[in-house]
């Protein structure tokens, strides 16, 4: 039993073999997926994330804008994006949504007007948020501890990138954190600090497919079947079995969007 929290199987590279790519995810043990919507808040993408959860039983969906895209983020867009959290019960959070420093592909003061304007819809509709942060921890941090406070419902560090600090401020206040496939690659000894200080009761595991693959597969497409080896990576690092970090990873994501898997 697993648990993909961040996946991107709406996208053009799964329109050839989507029906394939989630049985092979069923026949990994993938229970359940969270398709996290993106692209233009003036197009077709957000519905086309929700119909691929509407079409699949075990995925769900999540809708918000990228900070790549915060300057298309507008009334209109907010609006055709709370219509369609209004219009499906598979839409169970709000994002991804935060800061990326590093590619800057919209202005900063941009980005984080249009986070703080989307953390703060999603808390009231009641959503949990789901948090992109790349070269902008401390802008990210700061933003959320003075808006997620009282009635929020929490979020998941999507792709966890930051220091063994940054994750426990977010698990502080009341934050789940997500590593994807990178956490195997070679190089990537500072995640892995991280995730040293993060317990397995606030843990998940993410493909963020197509991209991220994970050690084997790097450099192949990625997808929600390949995060088996996230889980089976992290649980020898973790020193525990593959089974009871599956298990763990899963049922941290069922309670926190209070969820069952279907019988
Ligand atoms: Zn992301
Ligand atoms: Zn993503």
């Amino acid at each position: 039993m697993l648990v993909d929290s961040h996946c991107h199987i709406d996208g053009d590279q799964f329109d050839e073999d989507r029906d394939e790519v989630v049985q092979r995810a069923k026949e990994a043990g993938v229970e359940m997926m969270l398709n996290v919507g993106t692209g233009d808040p003036h197009s077709e993408d957000f519905r086309k994330a929700v119909a691929v959860a509407e079409k699949y039983d075990n995925v769900y969906a999540s809708v918000g804008v990228h900070p790549h895209d915060a300057k298309l983020y507008d009334d209109q867009a907010e609006n055709h994006l709370v219509e369609l959290v209004q219009s499906s019960k598979k839409v169970i959070a709000w994002g991804e949504i935060g800061l990326d420093f590093y590619y800057d592909h919209s202005p900063r003061d941009l980005q984080i007007e249009v986070f703080r304007r989307q953390v703060r819809k999603a808390r009231d509709l009641g959503l949990p948020i789901i948090i992109h942060s790349r070269d902008a921890d401390e802008e990210t941090i700061e933003l959320l501890k003075a808006e997620c406070s009282g009635d929020f419902r929490g979020g998941i560090m999507h792709c966890f990138g930051g220091t063994p600090e940054m994750a426990k401020q977010l698990m502080d206040i009341g934050f789940l954190i997500s590593f994807a496939g990178n956490v195997t690659f070679k190089k990537a000894e500072n995640l892995r600090e991280s995730a040293k200080v993060v317990p397995l009761d606030k843990l998940l595991v993410e493909t963020d497919c197509p991209f991220l693959t994970p050690v084997p597969f790097r450099g192949k497409r990625n997808e929600p079947a390949f995060v088996q080896h996230t889980a089976r990576f992290l649980a020898e690092f973790y020193g525990v079995s593959f089974e009871m970090l599956a298990e763990q990873t899963t049922r941290n994501f069922l309670s926190f969007f209070k969820l069952q898997l279907a019988a």
